[in-house]
C-alpha cells in the first residue's frame, strides 16, 4: 500500500492487469474511490484496518466492472456506508447504456456491469464537495466519468481520464503495453477536453486507475494530450 499524504493506494493483480482504488484520510474516516475487482473486499477491508480509521464512504469514479468489482461485497461488509456516483454514470452503473442526444454518438464501451445488485445513494455533479475531496466532471473516458481533488494536497484523483501504466495516456489513446483503458473509452475528443481541464486545477499529484501515482505531473499531463491531438488530427 503506497502512502501519499492523506492518499492511500491500494492495487490488485500489480502485474497483470494492475487495478488501483484509493483510501483518502478524513478527520472520521476513509472515502474509497472505487471498489476494484470482485475479490477484492478482503483487501481493501484490511488496507483500511492498517490505516486505522473506518471505511465511511465509496466514490465511484466511473461505472466500468473494474472500478465497481468489490462493491456487493463490501456492501455486505459495510452495509450503513453510502454509494456517490456521477448523476450521469449512475444510468450506466443500473445497466442504461442509452446517449442523450447532446453527446456524441458512439457506443459506450468497456465492462459495464450486469449483475449488480448495489445502487447508489447519493449522485454527484461538478463542484459537489465530499469531505475534502471535490468532483469534477470529466467525460470521455464514460459520459459520467469524475475526478476528485483533494482540496487539502491538490492531488488529483482521475479514475481512467488518465492512465500511467504503459507510459502516460489520455483516455482513448491506445498505449501497446497497457491498451486496455483506451479499448473501453467512449469518446476521445471528449476525453481530451476532460484531461485539458484536469491541468487547469494545477495538480501537484496524479493517482489513476491503472499504474502508479505520479508526483508533480503537470508536465507530464501535457505530454500526454500532445500525443492524443497528434493522433486526433
Ligand atoms: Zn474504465
Amino acid at each position: 500500500m503506497l502512502n501519499n499524504g492523506f492518499l492511500y493506494q491500494v492495487t490488485f493483480m500489480a502485474s497483470v492487469f494492475p487495478v488501483n482504488c484509493y483510501l483518502v484520510a478524513e478527520e472520521e474516516g476513509l472515502t474509497l474511490l472505487d471498489a476494484a475487482l470482485p475479490y477484492s473486499m478482503k483487501g481493501i477491508v484490511r488496507a483500511s484496518k492498517t490505516i486505522g480509521k473506518p471505511i465511511t464512504k465509496i466514490i465511484l469514479t466511473h461505472a466500468h466492472e473494474d472500478h465497481v468489482g468489490a462493491l456487493d461485497r463490501l456492501k455486505e461488509e459495510l452495509p450503513d456506508v453510502p454509494v456517490y456516483i456521477s448523476v450521469r454514470d449512475n444510468r450506466i452503473l443500473n445497466g442504461d447504456t442509452s446517449l442523450d442526444e447532446h453527446e456524441p454518438q458512439t457506443p459506450i464501451k468497456g465492462g459495464v456491469p450486469k449483475k449488480l445488485k448495489t445502487r447508489a445513494n447519493i449522485l454527484m455533479k461538478e463542484g459537489d464537495l465530499i469531505g475534502s475531496l471535490a468532483a469534477i466532471e470529466t467525460p470521455g473516458h464514460t459520459p459520467g466519468s469524475m475526478s476528485f481533488i483533494d482540496t487539502r494536497t491538490k492531488a488529483i484523483i482521475a479514475g481512467d481520464a488518465y492512465q500511467t501504466r504503459g507510459g502516460i495516456a489520455v483516455a482513448g489513446d491506445v498505449k501497446p503495453w497497457f491498451p486496455f483503458p483506451a479499448f473501453g473509452t467512449w469518446s476521445k475528443e471528449t476525453s481530451l477536453a476532460s484531461a485539458k481541464k484536469l491541468v487547469s486545477y494545477q495538480p501537484k499529484l496524479l493517482a489513476v486507475g491503472h499504474g502508479e501515482m505520479l508526483e508533480n505531473p503537470i508536465v507530464e499531463m501535457e505530454r500526454a494530450i500532445k500525443n492524443l491531438e497528434r493522433k486526433l488530427k
